[in-house]
């Protein structure tokens, strides 16, 4: 005999912050929905990133969803019953030289143009109001509304909000075979389960690529490590998300004291065809980061490391995501390969592909993300 097939509305390939968002969106919108996740929801990029809840420096394509998000993360409380320690620090963007002065002031008019609060903090201010940072730092522009969460909270609390809301979500379950034919999409799991629907959506993260292929539609992808720490706890004194020009150090202190630093990649083993995704940090890259890290901030000269970690994200060539319709298979939805700040935007996605599912349109401008923008590349038949 053999395995039924589970049916419903939509299938929603990957568990992260895209996919149990629209999880949530498309059960409130009553829509039946199943969602299919390798390992643990939150489990990969979503849950392991520095949890930077950022807007500045985006690429002005991503503010429109960003902001979108931002009033989101404000309203998570209500909506999924925690706040995932969001916290309103603001984000602290520094410049050491003048260039990198010059490109702080070139993005206020970007940020104006999308009602993002930004104000310079300018060469006298800089160490009046923050006088713990080191002599390398020559001006700041700041972000009141930026901040940071707990990217260990927020997708299990979105994925059980989505489950009350009437999701199904099915972790431990890696989609390996794709079908679409006759308006149906038909996605079998490893262990031989089998599910349907008319409407694919994939939010697959980095392997969102190999769905994308799978279609006919393969795009130039690549995994992403970012390379992470944290430090013992230490007297907080470090209250906004600091972040540079040109990105070699990000850091943030959360009130119970400990610093998380990023800069720099590690690497992975991420082998589409692989099942046992692994990523790692690499001990000379979190070196230098500590570097940059006490150049910015002499205090942390001596703190010690407690771990460090790094994760998976999809890159792409102009590193901003792929969203909106499949240009092969009608029916289907891609939203993946964030390119490393994809954490600040998961509350939106949900929104928006479920906008594009229900109503075919999107209210917040997503054309710059559109998958043909890359040519056709080998197609792969499954
Ligand atoms: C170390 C690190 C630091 C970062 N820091 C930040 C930050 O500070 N701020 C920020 O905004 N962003 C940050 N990012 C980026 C952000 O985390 C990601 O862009 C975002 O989480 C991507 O969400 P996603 O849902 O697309 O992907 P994921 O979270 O990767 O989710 C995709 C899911 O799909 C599942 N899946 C894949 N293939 C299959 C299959 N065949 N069958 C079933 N399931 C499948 C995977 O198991 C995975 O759970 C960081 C990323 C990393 C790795």
């Amino acid at each position: 005999m053999s395995t039924p097939v589970e049916t419903a509305e939509v299938i929603i390939l990957g568990g992260g912050g895209a996919g149990c968002s629209t999880a949530l969106h498309l059960a409130q919108r009553g829509v039946r929905a199943v969602l299919l996740e390798r390992g643990l929801v939150g489990g990969q990029a979503s849950g392991v990133n520095y949890g930077g809840v950022r807007q500045q420096g985006r690429n002005p394509a991503e503010l429109p969803i960003a902001r979108r998000s931002r009033e989101i993360w404000g309203r998570l409380p209500e909506i999924i019953g925690t706040d995932a320690e969001f916290s309103e620090t603001g984000h602290l963007k520094l410049a050491r030289n003048e260039a990198e002065e010059a490109d702080l002031i070139a993005y206020l008019d970007t940020a104006r143009q999308h009602g993002l609060p930004l104000r310079m903090v300018g060469r006298n201010a800089i160490h009046r109001d923050y006088p713990w940072l080191g002599p390398s730092v020559l001006a700041g522009s700041f972000a009141p509304e930026d901040g940071s969460a707990n990217p260990r909270l927020l997708v299990p609390a979105i994925a059980k909000a989505a489950r009350a809301a009437g999701a199904v979500i099915h972790e431990q379950t890696r989609v390996t075979g794709y079908y679409h034919g006759a308006g149906r999409f038909e996605l079998t799991a490893e262990d031989g389960r089998r599910f349907a629907a008319p409407v694919l959506v994939n939010t697959g993260g980095y392997w969102g690529g190999a769905v994308a292929a799978a279609f006919g539609e393969a795009v130039p992808i690549q995994p992403l490590n970012p390379n992470m720490a944290v430090t013992e706890p230490i007297r907080y004194f470090i209250e906004p998300n600091l972040g540079v020009v040109g990105g070699n150090v990000y850091l943030r202190q959360i009130p119970r004291g400990n610093v998380i630093l990023g800069g720099g990649h590690g690497e992975s083993e991420a082998d589409p065809a692989n099942g046992r995704p692994w990523s790692r940090p690499l001990a000379e890259v979190t070196l230098e980061t500590l570097r940059h890290a006490v150049r910015l901030v002499p205090a942390l000269a001596g703190v010690q490391l407690i771990r460090s970690w790094s994760g998976i994200d999809g890159q792409m060539p102009d590193r901003i995501p792929v969203i909106g319709p499949s240009r092969t298979t009608p029916g289907l939805f891609h939203a993946f390969g964030f390119s490393g700040h994809g954490f600040q935007l998961g509350p939106a996605i949900g929104a928006i592909l479920a906008e594009l599912v229900t109503e075919g349109r999107s209210t917040t401008p997503i054309d710059a993300f559109r998958i043909d923008r890359f040519p056709v590349a080998a197609a792969t038949a499954s």
